[in-house]
């Protein structure tokens, strides 16, 4: 069966073998070795002044943000479930939270920020995705982000890079907190979250806030290679072995230009073949579709073709699919996973069958024909 979830993403054999060692015990200088070239790797892909692992899965990594860094109020945009998920974080902690909603096919505009901003002087902090799984879209945060910095430069800019960091480049000069997650575009098992965090978000972090997810005592131990708590060993050697692999494979930015083409032959070859692109503004990590036969197509593709991909949540459930285009996904796999769609079509009685998907997605992949 092909896993074609945009999480939890399919882990390469490599890095699969890197984790099946005895388990090493994490106050060793044999594991504090790995992790400060884990950290080295992580300095280089999230470009900011500080990474942190945590042991937890992404939510972890979202409400270690939202509570050491929101000391008032949270302007959360909520454009699907994970946005939704920072403004219930933010209550159950006691902040006070201001929400911007939107359907799920609709990023937030710097309008509605910079409105929201304006209305309500105790915001301190901004909470929003890189990329809203839920849906599949691409909010414009280093643009939002600039303009909350402009209204307030205190402010705090939380940007939830799970289906992200290590999909695209992110402009990190007005981000405070760029979380991740391992089992999205990291390739790895969950369990595993990540922050990477500016110099002001340090400072107003200071003592840290909560016991656990308290930032300031994991930034104090992870500078010297260590953890507050027991590490994620197996996990962390895992990433490890990924941030290697990208590495060896031509580095990050070659990764990054190689899942933008991906995504672009993803979502001609299904245009092509009339279906509809559901976000506004699609992220590259994910292809979402919108189709009244969404659940026929999703069963045909697991039963018939060994193709999973992600359904709808809430009000989306049986409205649309998703398709993961984050890692290191071999051509061949996400060419017979556009051919499946094709074949599905045709047992639907939509389309008759003509090799149409495969043609434009290996045009554009491969780059021949005009
Ligand atoms: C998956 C995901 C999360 C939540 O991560 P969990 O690992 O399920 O806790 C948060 N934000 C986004 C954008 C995600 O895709």
């Amino acid at each position: 069966m092909l896993l074609f979830t945009p999480g939890p993403t399919p882990v390469p054999q490599n890095v699969r073998n890197s984790m099946s060692d005895e388990t090493m015990h994490h106050r060793t200088p044999e594991f504090e070795a790995i992790f400060e070239k884990t950290r080295t790797h992580l300095f280089k892909l999230f470009k900011t002044d500080e990474v942190i692992m945590l042991a937890s899965s992404g939510t972890g990594a979202m409400e270690a943000a939202v509570i050491n860094l929101c000391h008032n109020t949270l302007l959360s945009i909520n454009s699907g479930k994970f946005g939704e998920r920072f403004g219930k974080i933010a209550l159950a902690h006691g902040l006070n939270n201001v929400e911007i909603k939107n359907e799920w096919d609709t990023p937030a505009t710097v309008e509605e920020v910079e409105a929201a901003l304006t209305q309500n002087p105790k915001i301190d902090a901004i909470a929003i995705q890189i990329s809203e799984s839920a849906g599949g879209l691409r909010h414009s945060v280093e643009a939002i982000a600039a303009a909350a910095k402009k209204l307030n430069p205190e402010i705090m800019i939380i940007a939830d890079g799970i289906t992200a960091v290590g999909v695209e480049a992110i402009d990190v000069t007005n981000i405070d907190a760029l979380l991740a997650g391992s089992q999205k575009a990291l390739m790895l098992p969950p369990g595993l979250s990540l922050l990477g965090l500016s110099n002001a978000a340090i400072e107003k972090i200071g003592s840290g806030k909560g016991y656990y997810l308290n930032l300031a005592s994991e930034i104090k131990k992870q500078k010297q290679n260590t953890t507050a708590y027991t590490a994620a060993t197996t996990l962390i050697i895992g990433l490890l072995e990924v941030l290697e692999t990208i590495e060896a494979q031509g580095g990050v930015d070659a990764l990054y230009e190689r899942t933008a083409l991906r995504a672009e032959a993803v979502r001609e070859a299904l245009k092509a073949l009339g279906l509809h692109i559901y976000p506004k503004n699609p992220a590259r990590s994910m292809t979402t579709i919108d189709d009244a036969n969404a659940s026929e197509i999703r069963k045909l593709l697991k039963e018939v073709y060994a193709v999973n991909v992600a359904g709808g949540q809430d009000h989306l459930k049986g409205k649309i699919f998703r398709i993961n285009q984050m890692g290191l996904i071999h051509d061949y796999e996400m060419s017979w996973v556009v051919n499946a769609v094709e074949l599905a079509l045709d047992t639907l009685g939509r389309r008759a069958y003509d090799g149409t998907a495969n043609k434009i997605f290996n045009e554009i992949t491969f780059k021949i024909g005009n």
